[in-house]
């Protein structure tokens, strides 16, 4: 038999319940892509903003230059060089963190040698 008080107390259950659904689903962000997902990569190889001051200071004692004084020494003939991954167009280097030019320099540059 329904009596007044059980109408009440599943009037209480279901707003709850309906409270508690709006509080989970009120967590799961505003219907934007999470950070992890959006695009990280550079605007450009001078691009440093996701880039640590200590990476930055590395890159620069290593004396690294986006156009190399050497003009068959540089960054894309370079042991030492990574190139751009699908969709990018920077590459990066195996001492430091950023992006860098294919152009670039530093003076760790390693020539490429035959058969590398
Ligand atoms: S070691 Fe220097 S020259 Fe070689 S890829 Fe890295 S930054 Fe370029």
């Amino acid at each position: 038999m329904n009596t007044r008080r059980h109408f009440i107390k599943n009037a209480m259950s279901l707003g709850g319940l309906l409270l508690g659904g709006a509080f989970i689903f009120s967590g799961c962000g505003d219907g934007q892509k999470p950070a992890a997902t959006k695009d990280k990569k550079p605007t450009s190889c001078s691009d440093l903003s996701g880039i640590s001051a200590e990476e930055k200071d590395k890159r620069k004692k290593l004396g690294y230059v986006e156009k190399s004084p050497i003009p068959d020494s540089k960054c894309g003939n370079c042991k030492l060089y990574l190139p751009p991954g699908k969709d990018e167009h920077c590459g990066s280097c195996s001492l430091f963190k950023g992006p860098i030019e294919v152009e670039g320099y530093c003076t760790y540059y390693a020539p490429l040698t035959e058969g590398e």
